[in-house]
């Protein structure tokens, strides 16, 4: 039997480093929440560092047209900025899928501690369209995990516990998206099984 897989970004790439956050920078440590995820993520599939976001999507594209589509899944992680700095918490923008946003938000900030900012619509990003939401073309999301402008947040994802924790979060949730079953466009799933699994 084939599985799902899971392609797995960190945002940014070798020549865009995303935002400085005293220490360190946003690409360092999605780097560092995916190696986590790496290690308890089945059947994951990981975008090279050296790509940047539209080679990044032409590689998943590529990928995709290589296996069946069996229900996969994209995920882009980053770190998000606010100028108000008492914003913080973890939030997943989606294009398509409300819940399945909302339901990976809830598992991560359940599994880290981080408040819930939950499912945010690709519209409601500072770029207003996300390339890794428009142009791919399995189920794909975009997790900010947490705001290291906000003191809490920064020191919660400049520590390693956090960054593996979060890591964790994601690979966990990623594996129980799979046992539920296929997602994909061309199969029939039971909706309230799945988020009702997805939610534990
Ligand atoms: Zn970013």
């Amino acid at each position: 039997m084939k599985h799902q897989r899971t392609f797995l970004n960190s945002g940014h790439h070798n020549n865009d480093e995303g935002a400085r956050y005293g220490f360190y920078t946003e690409s360092e440590i999605n780097k560092k929440i995916r190696d986590h995820a790496k290690k308890k993520l089945l059947n994951g599939r990981y975008i090279p560092d050296n790509l940047d976001l539209e080679h990044s999507i032409r590689w998943v594209e590529d990928e995709l047209k290589s296996g069946d589509d069996l229900g996969d899944l994209a995920i882009d992680i980053h770190l998000n900025f606010s100028k108000n700095k008492n914003v913080k918490g973890c939030e997943v923008y989606f294009l398509h899928d409300h819940s399945l946003a909302q339901s990976l938000s809830a598992y991560v900030s359940k599994k880290t501690g981080l408040t819930n900012r939950g499912a945010r619509h690709m519209s409601e990003s500072r770029l207003k369209n996300l390339g890794w939401l428009e142009q791919i073309s399995c189920n794909s999301l975009l997790i900010e995990v947490c705001y290291p402008s906000n003191d809490f947040d920064r020191l919660f994802i400049g520590y390693p516990m956090g960054q593996i924790k979060a890591g964790w979060a994601i690979a966990e949730w990623c594996n129980k998206f799979h046992l539920s079953g296929r997602l994909s466009k061309r199969f029939k799933i039971n909706r309230n099984l799945l988020l009702n699994i997805l939610t534990k």
